[in-house]
This record gives structure tokens, sequence and C-alpha cells, in this order.
């Protein structure tokens, strides 16, 4: 049987967010799933007023179809997994700028790991235009504090998946943003040296699935009165490479294939 790709492009992230937030997108970003905020909205009754954008970077959907319980808590704080499809190329800093800007790498200029400051709108751009406050926190030299640099938002930079997950449960805890985005590569860091399914790389994706699970817990504590969206929304997989390390940026179904998990916190 011939592989599949995923259907979704990533190009819907930034819309299906707004469409939770019922923010209004400019026309160059790619619309929303409708069903997906619809049911989102309907599970929380209402319209999120709050966000926590979890990406963890290169954890691929042939890792969660082999490894399903290693996103157990995952599952715990989400409602709804949906399969998507990493950019062309399947590299972190076109399949974010993709993710936020709603537009394909030919629209946003990132076309390979190039990592200039965008000046095109992205959805960091949107929620300060409509008064939201905003943070990024992310591992050192993560693409997040490159590409999305030189906005009127906090950023926040820490060694490794740990600390960037506390630094977020301490962000959360003060109750002061509107919608945080996280990014964390310590699965990547391990897939690329040891090989996507190696003893090291799999203990990041449980590593970084526990910190999502406490930075659950942490919202349902500290953001009571409001609505909550939350998302675990990788940017494309890896595959292996002989000799026993990982690699992505090509087509394979292992580096285009990504699962995205939706929940709600009300
Ligand atoms: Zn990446």
């Amino acid at each position: 049987m011939a592989d599949h790709y995923n259907s979704y492009s990533l190009k819907h992230f930034a819309g299906i967010v707004a469409d939770c937030m019922d923010i209004s997108l400019p026309e160059t970003y790619a619309p929303s799933v409708a069903w997906i905020p619809a049911l989102l909205k309907e599970r929380m009754n209402g319209t999120a007023d709050r966000a926590v954008l979890y990406h963890a970077d290169a954890v691929g959907h042939h890792i969660w179809q082999k490894y399903t319980s290693l996103f157990a808590p995952v599952y715990q704080h989400t409602s709804l997994s949906v399969p998507f499809l990493s950019t062309v190329e399947s590299v972190t800093p076109v399949a974010h700028a993709t993710m936020y800007t709603g537009l394909d790498p030919e629209g946003h200029g990132i076309l390979t790991y190039t990592r200039p400051q965008l000046t095109c709108d992205t959805f960091f751009d949107v929620l300060l235009r409509e008064g939201r406050r905003v943070a990024i926190v992310a591992q050192a030299d993560s693409t997040f504090l490159h590409i999305f640099k030189g906005r009127a938002l906090d950023y926040f930079e820490a060694a490794n998946a740990v600390e960037v997950q506390e630094k977020a449960l301490e962000l959360i805890a003060k109750n002061k943003y509107d919608v945080i985005s996280i990014h964390t590569f310590d699965y990547d860091n391990a897939a690329h040296a040891f090989g996507p399914e190696s003893k090291q790389a799999l203990n990041a994706v449980s590593l970084e699935a526990e910190g999502f699970h406490r930075i659950a817990e942490a919202v349902r504590e500290s953001y009571t009165g409001h609505k909550t969206l939350l998302t675990y929304s990788p940017d494309h997989g890896q595959h292996p490479v002989l000799g026993g390390t990982g690699a992505h940026g090509s087509k394979m179904i292992e580096d285009m294939n990504i699962v995205h998990f939706f929940g709600t916190i009300v």
C-alpha cells in the first residue's frame, strides 16, 4: 500500500486558534477548519479568552502510531486529535512560519532552514492588535525567538524542555497572559542524535508530554473564570538515518505527517 499524506495543512493552525477565540484574521490567512473550533466551542460552551499552545518539536505521526501510550498525559487534557501535514521543506522555521501566518512557504518566504525575522503579518501581530497579552516561552536559540522577534510581546528562554516548562508554569500561575506559545525541542535533539525511536528520543516524548500535563494542571488551577484553549501542536516528524541518527526536511511520510491535539479547560 502506498504511503498516505495527511490532508490538513499546517497553514490552518492560526485560523483554528483564532476561530476558537472569535478573532477575525486578515484575508491573507488560510481559513479555519470549521468543524474543529465548532466542536471545541461547544465543549467549552463559548469562546476561548485564553490559549496555551504547546509545540513539541519533531514529534511525528508515526511516533504516535507506534508509541500511543506515551501520549496518555496529552489525552488527559485534550478531546480531539487531528492529523496534519507539515510543510515542504519539513523543517522548523518553514513549518512554524506557516502555522503562525496562515501562509504557504512561498507566501511568508521561509522556504528552507533560514530564520529571518518575519516581516509579514503573524498571528502574534493579530493578537497584539486585539489587545491580548502574549508571551513566547522557548528553548534557547528556538526558531520562535528568531522568526517572531521584534514584537511587543514578552519573550522568555530557558536551557531545556524542563526549564521551559517550569517558566511556563510560573507565568500561568501569575495569570497575566492571554496567549502563551511554548516551544521545546528535547525530542528533536535526541532524535537527531540517537534516532527517532531511540530510548533517548522516546524518553523525550514522555518528558514533553508530561510537561504538557503539568501545564494543563496549572491552567486548571490558575485560570479560573476563563475558558482556555490548549493545543499540543508539533511542526514535522523525523525519519531514521542509516547509522542510527535521525533527520527531517524531506517529503518522506515520517517527516510530513504529524498529529495535533486540542483541548479546552473551563
Ligand atoms: Zn522542528
